[in-house]
């Protein structure tokens, strides 16, 4: 069922999650640990990310240093598969830019519509660590504005062959990214909900926030984007702190700030364990106050902390 109809029929805020794929050797059991315990919250649907590869240097006889490409996270398409088959919920696999040409992005597409997934997640993909700043594949797309309008035209018929007649529209609904504190690389939030406006008016049917720990944030981003003529489902997504680690480590990495009465707390922790209560109880006040002002859904990214999601969870739901 696409996304959108899901959140249409619901007359309540629906709990949905995020996870990863198991590093390449496990198995998808894994997986399967991670979900088992979130299912009893019956989760509208599960995002499944996608992780390009990487470039390391390994040491070769006579010393000298080889350059190769790995992928440590591989298996989204097969975890969306094994997901729907086992759970029978709606798997949205993460779709990138980076590291495809148009053509590898549409056989992909066709790929997942054989297996009957009809929800993506379009997004650019960040830079891969090598490189200072995004390098779109030669032959590839820029921006997931483009990659929504492909994905738009395959809605369409339309396929990158332009002499193919009478080609089967794919039914894909498209979902994007948004960010409550801006895009990092962006100079401003009016220019990047602008870029958003975009994406929405080339057929993306619904947007899914970046985390955020401030709940003002999310809800002046909604008014912005309000005010910008964009009016799909914008879902929260919650990341759950659980480490003290993570206090200078999110920030980092995901361009976002932590608020500094919870920044208080959990340096004032002893150890992990008590940074990782701090982060729940935040996560639970965040959750509620999202559910009082209505949200649509509320989606966490568990990052294999399946333990953490379900006591939020468990208090919320
Ligand atoms: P875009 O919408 O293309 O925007 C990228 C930047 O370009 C922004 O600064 C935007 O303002 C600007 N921009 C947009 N259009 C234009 C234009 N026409 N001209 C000039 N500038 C423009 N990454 C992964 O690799 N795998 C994942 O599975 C994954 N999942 C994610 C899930 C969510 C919910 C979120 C929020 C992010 C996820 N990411 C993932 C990270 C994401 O790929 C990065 O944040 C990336 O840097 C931007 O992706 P985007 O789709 O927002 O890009």
């Amino acid at each position: 069922m696409k996304l959108v109809d899901i959140l249409k029929e619901s007359k309540k805020t629906l709990f949905s999650i995020e996870i990863l794929p198991p590093l390449k050797g496990k198995s998808i059991q894994s997986i399967y640990e991670s979900i088992d315990p979130l299912m009893e919250f019956k989760p509208a649907f599960v995002d499944v990310t996608y992780h390009r590869e990487e470039y390391v240097y390994k040491k070769r006889p006579g010393g000298y240093l080889e350059k190769v490409s790995i992928r440590k996270r591989p298996g989204t398409v097969g975890i969306c598969a094994a997901i729907m088959n086992k759970y029978n919920v709606e798997a949205v696999p993460h779709i990138i830019c980076g590291g495809f040409t148009k053509e590898e992005t549409e056989n992909a597409l066709i790929d997942l519509n054989f297996l009957g997934i009809q929800n993506v997640l379009a997004l650019r993909g960040d830079s891969i660590k090598t490189e200072p700043s995004f390098i779109p594949e030669p032959g590839g797309h820029s921006y997931a504005l483009d990659l929504v309008k492909q994905i738009s035209n395959m809605n369409k018929g339309i396929y990158l062959d332009e002499e193919m007649k009478d080609a089967t529209p794919t039914n894909y609904c498209i979902g994007v990214a948004g960010y409550p504190e801006k895009h990092f690389e962006c100079p401003n939030m009016e220019l990047d909900v602008l870029f958003l406006k975009q994406k929405i008016d080339a057929g993306a049917e619904y947007i899914v926030t970046q985390m955020f720990f401030d709940n003002k944030k999310f809800y002046d981003f909604v008014k912005i984007c309000r005010d910008h003529d964009i009016h799909v489902p914008i879902i929260p997504g919650l990341k759950i702190l659980t480490s003290k680690k993570q206090l200078t480590l999110l920030p980092k990495v995901f361009h976002i700030d932590i608020p500094i009465e919870l920044s208080k707390e959990v340096m004032n922790c002893k150890n992990d364990e008590e940074a990782k209560k701090v982060g729940i109880e935040w996560c639970i006040a965040q959750s509620k106050d999202l559910i009082k002002n209505q949200v649509p859904c509320l989606h966490y990214y568990t990052m294999g902390n399946s333990e953490a999601t379900r006591a939020v969870a468990k208090a919320v739901f």
